[in-house]
């Protein structure tokens, strides 16, 4: 048996998995497209200015482009108020979708109106009012409810927890009966990648900021879901021996000996946690890239309710 400092975990590759599941997203889209003459297409919504929202989306509409699924753009002013931005969401909910491109109709399968939106604007109002059935970030309340109740199927799963369920499927994980420990009870992560695992049979805990004794909690994990947005938290001393991680965290920490003058790490400690766990996803290059396949995926799905029938 290798001792302890030799033992090496598995590095999921996150980039490699979603680089497969959009190869398999674009065959998919070519063959809706050869049988039925249709595509999916993905609204996607930004209001200001924000660099960052600017990059995540330019980053979603290449991806869009690169499997074939038609990405239409909607740049509104910070400005906006909340009453205009509901009625543009209202437009695309309504949209009949008869867009024709490449001699195929454009079904406009799903909406995503980029967070966070400026201050002025309630999030929770807008997203609620995305139609149930092109919501493929999955953050409806009615999705997330759906989520949360047995015998009950959302029309959407959100897309970095699917991406996490996906990931420890890919790599061979089985999480039925296993202990499940997520640490964060955001709406976005934390909670619904809770719902996820129970749906999956796993015996799930969920470990957040007000919780007592976490490291002795995270110890008894044979899967743990880290998105706490807490650099480097969790110590391999923490983890149980040959436990499978997922790291959702990004944060940027100071590094001046890059040109940027930061660097990602995840809220586990990578090198700590090699040493010990079974499996684990790097920071960056592991969650982060499954997130926008997940996107794809859902708006590939949403698009085959309407085309397939
Ligand atoms: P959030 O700030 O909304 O929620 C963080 C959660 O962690 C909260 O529920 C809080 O209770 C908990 N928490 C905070 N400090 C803690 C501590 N010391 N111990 C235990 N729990 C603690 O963040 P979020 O939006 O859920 O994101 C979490 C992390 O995941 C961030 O680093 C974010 O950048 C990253 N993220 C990555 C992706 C991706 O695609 N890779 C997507 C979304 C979020």
């Amino acid at each position: 048996m290798a001792s302890q400092s030799e033992h090496k975990a598995t590095v999921i590759d996150g980039k490699l998995i979603a680089q497969t599941i959009r190869s398999e997203i674009a065959e998919e889209v070519r063959q809706l497209s050869e049988k039925y003459g249709k595509v999916p297409g993905l609204a996607v919504v930004i209001v200001g200015n924000r660099k960052d929202s600017q990059s995540y989306v330019g980053m979603k509409r290449k991806a869009c482009a690169e499997v074939g699924i038609q990405s239409f753009d909607m740049d509104l002013p910070e400005q906006i108020s909340e009453a205009e931005l509901v009625s543009k969401v209202h437009e695309l909910n309504a949209n009949p979708d008869v867009h024709v491109f490449e001699q195929s109709i454009v079904i406009l399968a799903g909406i995503l109106v980029q967070l966070p939106l400026p201050k002025h604007i309630n999030e929770e109002k807008v997203l609620s009012e995305i139609s149930l059935a092109k919501d493929v970030d999955g953050f409806h309340p009615l999705n997330i409810g759906k989520l949360a109740m047995k015998d009950r199927e959302p029309l959407f799963q959100p897309c970095t927890p699917k991406g996490c369920l996906e990931l420890l499927h890919r790599s061979g994980v089985s999480i039925k009966g296993k202990r499940a420990v997520v640490v964060g009870r955001s709406n976005i992560v934390g909670l619904p990648v809770s719902l996820l695992l129970l749906k999956a049979d796993a015996t799930v805990t969920v470990v957040h900021s007000r919780s007592n004794d976490q490291e002795s909690i995270i110890r008894e994990a044979d899967i743990i879901i880290a998105a706490a947005g807490q650099p480097m938290m969790i110590k391999g001393s923490w983890i149980k021996p040959g436990a499978a991680v997922i790291d959702v965290g990004t944060n940027a920490v100071d590094d001046p000996s890059r040109k940027t003058g930061y660097r990602l790490v995840g809220d586990v400690d990578f090198n700590e946690a090699c040493k010990i766990a079974g499996c684990i996803t790097p920071v960056p290059g592991g969650v982060g890239p499954m997130t926008v396949a997940m996107l794809l995926k859902n708006t590939l799905e949403g698009a085959k309710r309407v085309i397939v029938q």
